[in-house]
């Protein structure tokens, strides 16, 4: 039986961070190892040049840093392919083709860019290829023919217009393109992690991330200063949990065995959710736990990421490789586009061969 083919990618705008690791390097790695599946997984460092196309440096920094996360969390580049955007230009042309097929103002009504254009404080000034990086996308997803997309919720809306161009696209040319699903986290807070300013996801561009390279010092001091209850003021006091950072991240990492090992007087989340919101259980104790969780989480990551820091020609090896074999399976799929839109007109004998019969009539 023929693989499934799943696909996914992060722009190289920082380091990635504990968002990323719920909502979709978890399941990467998961499904990395189910036969089933083939999984790609790209750098999009066009996509990141969208809106930082002044400072290219930037991305060429992080984009080692992104490939240094993907291995640290177990991405295997034995298993799984991994590649560089920008390494394969047919992805470009294949953006020029579906551009036509999706108008400027339903790029305008994609929630996610709405509230990344007022994140980015474009104001008029949109780059036009930021607000085309949907496209682009779709070119991505559908160069590889991927049915699954596995990633956080704000990418919705965005395969949604990959779906509406692979509809278009099959429905004029001929059905060669592969329509996409998302698989997105069964645990909902992991969907859309917040910051940890508790304004917003956690995201690369808004300096609100615990990163998963960040050392175990910086991490506490990350959790120590939380958003919690603003109202909960001593330890005896009721506390609400909404928007309670600590217990929101909480409840994306907390496994039961946790609690036998690092704080037993509770069996569950929701025994120590029920105890915060009567009164009597303190932040800094919340606070605690999560600290002892995550970095029990993030250790192997770092060791991980240490090693290939130390052996940095493997992680180029490694890119260069998984660029060679991903633009092959892109150039199939350009050439089919090719030939459906009826462009390749070098190998298409059909037109050539109207003017024969009729030169042959006319003779
Ligand atoms: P940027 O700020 O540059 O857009 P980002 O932090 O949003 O960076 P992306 O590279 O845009 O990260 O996202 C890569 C993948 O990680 C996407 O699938 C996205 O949905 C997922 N993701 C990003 N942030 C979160 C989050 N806070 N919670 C869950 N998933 C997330
Ligand atoms: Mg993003």
């Amino acid at each position: 039986m023929a693989k499934e083919i799943l696909l996914t990618g992060d722009r190289p705008t920082g380091q990635l961070h504990l968002g990323h690791y719920v909502g979709s390097l978890k399941k990467r790695v998961e499904l990395q190892d189910n036969p089933n599946y083939k999984l790609y997984v790209f750098i999009a460092d066009m996509q990141a040049l969208t809106d930082n196309a002044r400072d290219p440096e930037k991305i060429r920094r992080n984009l080692i840093e992104v490939a240094l996360d993907y291995l640290s969390v177990g991405i295997d580049p034995n298993k799984a392919t991994i590649f560089i955007q920008s390494q394969i230009p047919e992805l470009t042309e294949l953006t020029t083709y579906y551009m036509n097929l999706v108008t400027l103002s339903r790029l305008h009504r994609i929630p996610t860019i709405k509230s990344e254009i007022i994140d980015r404080k474009f104001g008029e000034s949109i780059p036009a290829g930021f607000l085309a990086y949907p496209v682009s996308q779709a070119a991505d997803i559908t160069a590889f023919n991927a049915k699954y997309v596995p990633g956080g919720e704000d990418q919705e809306p965005i395969i949604e217009v990959t779906r509406e161009i692979v509809r278009a696209f099959n429905s004029i040319y001929g059905d060669i393109l592969v329509e996409p699903k998302m698989i997105l986290s069964e645990n909902e807070v992991c969907r859309r992690l917040p910051g940890i300013d508790g304004n917003g996801k956690m995201s690369k561009s808004l300096g609100n991330a615990i990163y998963l390279a960040d050392e175990p010092k910086v991490v506490q001091k990350k959790i120590m200063d939380m958003y919690t209850d603003p109202q909960h003021l001593r330890v005896e006091d009721p506390g609400h949990l909404e928007g309670n950072i600590p217990f929101i991240y909480l409840r994306a990492f907390c496994k039961p065995e946790h609690f036998a090992k690092y704080l037993p007087e509770y069996d569950s989340l929701e025994a120590m959710e029920n105890h915060y919101q009567k009164g009597g259980l303190g932040d800094g104790k919340v606070k605690k736990f999560l600290n002892a969780i995550l970095q029990e989480e993030l250790e192997p990551i770092r060791e991980k990421r240490h090693y290939y820091e130390a052996h940095i020609d493997e992680v180029y090896d490694i890119l260069e490789k998984g660029s060679i074999e991903a633009r092959k399976v892109a150039q199939e799929t350009l050439k089919k586009v090719r030939e459906v839109i009826g462009i390749e007109y070098f190998q298409d004998t059909t037109l050539r061969q109207m003017y024969h019969e009729k030169y042959k009539e006319v003779k």
